[in-house]
Formats: C-alpha cells, structure tokens, sequence
C-alpha cells in the first residue's frame, strides 16, 4: 500500500489560487529531477544510456526545458512536436523521430533538425528518400508479432498493434538502406505500455538483444544502438508498486552481458523513450468543488472536467483524490465526482470513498502530469486550464496560460464574433 501525498500545503495552494483561478495543472519540478536522475543513475553502466521523454506526455517547452538539462532527450512523433523540442534547445540526435504514417513534410523538419529517423514501415524507406534523402543513421521499429514469449511473460499482444516491420521485413530493410549507402543503424521497439511489471520490461530488452545478435550474425550489420521504447508504468492506484528501477537497470545488464557482450557487439548503446513514468507521478490537477448534488447518487462536482483529464472516462483509469485539509479525516462518504460536459462518463471517480465534501473544497487529482493536460479537447465548447510549475525554490510559475473564449474563437470566420467575446466574458 502506497501514500499519496501533494507537495504543498493548504495553505500554499489556496494562496496559489488567488494569482492562478482553478483548475490548473501543477508540475513538481524538483520530484521530476529527483525521478530522472534515479532512472538515469540505474542505467549508468550501460553506454552511452539515453532517455527521450515521450514528448505527448508533457508537450509545454518548459518541462522539456527541464528534462534537457538532466540530460534527456525528447521522443517526437508530429511536426509540433519536433518545434517544441526545438524551442526547448533539443536538436540533432536528441531526438528521436518516431513516428508512423507520418504525414508529408514531417521527415524534412526531422532531417533538418538531424534526428534520428525512425521508420515505422518498409515502405518508408521509399517515401523518406522521395522527400528528403536516406541520413547517414537510420532506426527502424520492430514489430515482434504474436505472443513473444521470454521465461514466463507474455509480453502485449504486438500483432495487434498498427506499428513497426515483421521480423522478415527487418532484414530486408537494413539490407536495402545498407546497400543504398546508409551507415549507421538502430533498432527500436515499443511493445508495453503502462507496465509495472519488470519481466515484461526485461522480455523486451532480452528480446531486442537477441535480435541485434541476429542481425549481426545474417547480416553483418552491427548496430549502433537498441532502443527499448517507453512504457514504464505509474502506480495510479494505491496497492501497486512503483517499477524497481535498480532492479530493473541490473537486470537488463545481466542480459547484456549475457547476450551482447558475448556476441562481441559491445559497445552497443541502450536507450529508452518513457514519458508517463518521467512525468505522470508529479503533476496534480487542482480542482475546486462548485456543486453538490444528492439524487440516486451522491455527486460532487468539480469546476474541471474531462477537458483536463480525460483518462478516466477514456479509459476507466483509477486517479487518486486529496481533499485538501482533510488528508486525515475518515473516508466515510461515497462520491461520484464529476465534471460539467454533457457525457455521463465525465467523471473524475465513480463510488469513492472519500471524506465528507464541502462547496469550495479544493480537490487534487493526482498523477496528472502525463497524458492530462496534452489530452485535452474543446468539446462542449470546454476551455483548457492553464499549466504551472512548482519550481524547486518552493516559487511557483506560469508555464501555459488558460484558454480564453478568444482561443476557442480564434479558428472561425466569423469577423463580428471576437469582437464582442470580451464583453461576453465580463458579465
Ligand atoms: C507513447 C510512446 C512512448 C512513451 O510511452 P510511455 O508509456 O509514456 O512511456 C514512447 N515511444 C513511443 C513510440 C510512443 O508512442
């Protein structure tokens, strides 16, 4: 059983409010260092380890910002993404383009910003050179199929999955890029996701090991790097437990050592492209409770709604609560609680046992800081809430301001409408 705590006080945060209306998106930046800096420090004796946060996890320059400067990089899969790294001074193979059915345009902005390409089909190699011409390095990503096995775990059902080259179509791919002049070469997968289990973590990298040996051994072809995908999973819910990283690190260089070390492919560089793990566990969305209602069900409704964090109705996901002031109170009552859209699955929590709940409690959603705020939509005519830093000085920071009606306006032709929104909005 884990404890979930918020890394501010009452009183902080209500103060917070004053400058900052909820609901807002609240990101620990010295917790996010903390966090980088293990994961980082458990896979320090492999070469050259590097992480590319997953970039839709947290897509604000300021977070990335962040996670530049303890070394990561960033994993892109939009042109938008590719400027956000960009502007956070993230360029050349710091980052890694992973994308699939990649529109046009896309691998230009890539190649000239030198990332690394990852090619999500064979296909690509085609359309890559029409566009832009084969780089120096290429990367593919591998699909392993169904029910690949390693010890015991099944790890995912791949061939459900749109992404990646068949095994067959992965040694045909490095022949053909090799024979067209291309140099340098990287694997890649993605297989798990949400994954707190480490053997599906070490079936991966246990696999991809093999592969590289295979690929050396048909091919000759020795590979500059394996990167092992994200996938790294958060303990929403109280009773699971956070991935062993240490444990996590050792064994998946004990499979090194056994696997690629004595095939003589040492040094071969290890990477990983995790977002939910980097980030999730440190962002709290901040919410304030502006209604009750008492019909077949007790409902308490918030001032957020899906808009700010759609994985529970999305995905039925478990979002711990803290009602703030009220940590150490019986969880006596049972709640729905809800947001303002017109869908009956906006809802933040369904039958939860919380402590009794007033109008204008301020209430945190936990384990927000990935795939929340970026998830965000307008439907229902839904502003997205600003995003802060709690910046290690104990300060706190704008980072994204809140959406306003101008926002939501700004992509009709419709001339009379902006003008008047600013009267709207003041009555
Ligand atoms: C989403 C994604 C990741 C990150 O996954 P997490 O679950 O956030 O670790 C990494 N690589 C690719 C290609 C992805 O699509």
């Amino acid at each position: 059983m884990s404890v979930k705590k918020v890394p501010f006080s009452q009183a902080k945060i209500e103060e917070i409010t004053k400058s900052f209306p909820t609901p807002f998106h609240i990101y620990d930046e010295q917790a996010i260092r903390d966090n980088v800096r293990r994961f980082l420090d458990a896979f320090s004796w492999a070469p050259a380890f590097k992480e590319y946060f997953a970039v839709k996890a947290t897509p604000n320059p300021a977070i990335l910002e962040i996670l530049r400067q303890e070394g990561l990089g960033g994993d892109c899969s939009s042109l938008a993404e590719l400027i956000l790294c960009e502007k956070a001074g993230i360029t050349g193979e710091n980052i890694m383009f992973t994308s699939n059915n990649t529109p046009d345009g896309e691998f230009q902005k890539a190649c000239e910003l030198g990332a690394i390409i990852n090619l999500d089909d064979i296909t690509h190699i085609e359309f890559l050179e029409e566009q832009v011409g084969l780089p120096q390095l290429i990367c593919f990503r591998y699909n392993p199929g169904p029910l690949v096995e390693s010890g015991n775990s099944i790890i995912g059902y791949p061939e459900e999955a749109k992404y990646g080259l068949t095994k067959e179509q992965i040694f045909e791919a490095y022949k053909t890029v090799r024979d067209k002049g291309v140099k340098r070469f990287g694997i890649h997968t993605m297989v798990v996701s949400n994954e707190l289990d480490t053997a599906g973590l070490l079936g991966t990298a246990n696999m991809m090991f093999d592969l590289a040996v295979e690929i050396y051994q048909k091919l000759g072809i020795k590979l500059e790097f394996i990167n092992l995908g994200g996938g790294i999973g958060v303990p929403y819910q109280l009773a699971q437990q956070p991935v062993d990283l240490e444990f996590l690190g050792k064994a998946i260089q004990e499979a090194y050592e056994l696997k690629i070390k004595s095939a003589g492919l040492h040094p071969l560089k290890l990477m990983m492209e995790c977002g939910r793990m980097i980030t999730g566990p440190y962002g709290y969305l901040v919410s304030r409770v502006i209604h009750e209602k008492n019909i077949y069900k007790h409902y308490i409704g918030l001032d957020a709604c899906m808009a700010n964090l759609m994985r529970p109705a999305l995905y039925g996901s478990y979002h711990h609560i803290t009602v703030m002031g009220k940590e150490n109170q019986p969880c006596d009552h049972v709640y729905d609680v809800t947001g303002s859209l017109c869908e009956n699955n906006d809802k933040f929590a369904i039958d939860r046992s919380l402590p009794q709940i007033e109008i204008g409690d301020l209430v945190v959603i936990h384990d927000a800081g990935a795939h929340g705020h970026s998830m965000g939509f307008n439907y229902n005519g839904k502003l997205r809430s600003a995003e802060l830093l709690l910046q290690a000085d104990g300060s706190v920071k704008q980072i994204r301001r809140a959406e306003t009606l101008n926002d939501y306006f700004a992509t009709l032709d419709f001339d009379c409408v902006t003008t008047n929104l600013a009267a709207a909005a003041k009555k």
